[in-house]
């Protein structure tokens, strides 16, 4: 099957009592046994439901990975995973991370003794320097947030696996309709399905996918145990959300490349990032692991002040300013006060994340609105 085939049909089969096509919301908290531990599969809606397997199912044949697991929000997810290590094991991650990652691991974990380097991972250098003995993961987001810097997704999976390192990418920006990890060596994939793949703005979530069968086993341990679960009506909405992953994809990435083209041009820009233009420091890596360029677009003010990049979020009307990111509709944020505020403002700056720094997730209205509803923002 073919990825657009496969949003619509991968581990997808009519339900079996009635013939329903599409997957029902199976609200229920247990379920009958024949005889104690004779089943149809299911004891316990915390362990598994049917409607979540089904979402399961569908991440897993996307990512292209023998299973799936998902979770109550990505944050869940992410959780989850980092529990796989214990106190002195170190971590290695990107210093351009989603904010709640960021916080997740310099606020829970840090404390609890995992230790982390934050640094620049598109210079393999710099991951080879953090290197130490005790590292154990190599935490990969691509396009970083929100400088949407590339990072060669190849070239780490192999350099942790010659290392015995586990790697992890967080595909929440890509999505799988754009970049599948796993088949770039990756041990492990994380979405927030809150984000392309649920696609609505209507719904929270988390998954990771991976085909090692320590890592999964694992994960499925952390579902029973700590029971961050998505619920049934909430795996219905996503599912029915990637159905149109390929359609909503294609139309937000069209009109990405038109509104990155507009600001690369505009006057009062100093700088527009988006992988797909020529001049992104990163744009022969995007072009040779990513299916196409992605629908975020970022970029910074000439004067560069918060209050300037405020101002200018006050005055558009079509994008909503708003956290989060992936939907139908087109948002606006401002980074430094919003998503990365919890970053401590030396770390940012160091990171390269300048004060103006705007950030666009563009939806799947007509381009012509869009870059119309900018081009009055600046006045
Ligand atoms: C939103 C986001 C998360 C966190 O997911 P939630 O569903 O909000 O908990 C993690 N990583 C990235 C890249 C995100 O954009």
């Amino acid at each position: 099957m073919r990825f657009n085939t496969k949003t619509i049909h991968a581990g997808q089969q009519p339900e079996e009592t009635s013939g329903a096509v599409m997957p029902p919301i199976f609200q229920t908290s247990t379920y009958a046994q024949e005889a104690p531990n004779v089943n149809k599969g299911y004891d316990y809606a915390r362990v598994g439901n049917p409607t979540r397997t089904a979402l399961e199912k569908l991440i897993a044949g996307l990512e292209e990975a023998d299973e799936c697991a998902c979770f109550a929000s990505g944050c869940a997810a992410i959780d989850a995973v980092l529990k796989m290590f214990r106190p002195g094991d170190h971590i290695i991650a990107s210093n351009d991370l989603y904010g709640g990652t960021y916080r997740l691991f310099t606020r829970v974990f840090e404390p609890m003794g995992v230790d982390f380097s934050f640094i620049d991972m598109t210079d393999m250098a710099d991951v080879e320097e953090a290197q130490t003995n005790q590292t154990k993961l190599l935490w990969i987001e691509t396009p970083t947030n929100p400088l949407l810097r590339i990072v060669d997704i190849a070239e780490l999976a192999t350099f942790a696996r010659d290392h015995d390192i586990l790697s992890v990418v967080d595909n929440t920006f890509a999505s799988p309709c754009l970049q599948r990890p796993l088949t770039l060596g990756a041990d492990a994939v994380l979405h927030s399905t809150t984000k392309y793949l649920g696609g609505h703005s209507d719904v929270i979530g988390g998954a990771v996918a991976s085909s090692n069968k320590e890592v999964m086993e694992q994960l499925r341990f952390q579902v029973k145990t700590t029971g961050a679960v998505p619920g049934p009506m909430d795996c219905y909405l996503t599912l029915r959300g990637i159905k149109t992953l390929s359609v909503r994809m294609r139309e937000s990435v069209k009109n990405a490349k038109r509104v990155a083209a507009f600001l690369d041009e505009h006057p009062q820009v100093d700088q527009t990032i988006y992988p797909g233009l020529q001049h992104h420091p990163q744009h022969d890596i995007a072009e040779r692991q990513m299916d196409d360029f992605g629908a975020m677009v970022s970029f910074s003010l000439k004067g560069d002040s918060q209050e300037q990049a405020q101002a200018f979020m006050s005055r558009t009307s079509i994008f909503t300013l708003a956290e989060s990111l992936g939907g139908v509709e087109s948002l606006i944020s401002h980074p430094a006060s919003m998503t990365h505020a919890s970053i401590p403002k030396e770390v940012r700056k160091k990171a390269g994340l300048k004060d103006s720094l705007i950030r666009l997730s563009i939806g799947i209205e007509d381009a012509d609105d869009l870059v119309e509803d900018l081009e009055q923002a600046f006045g």
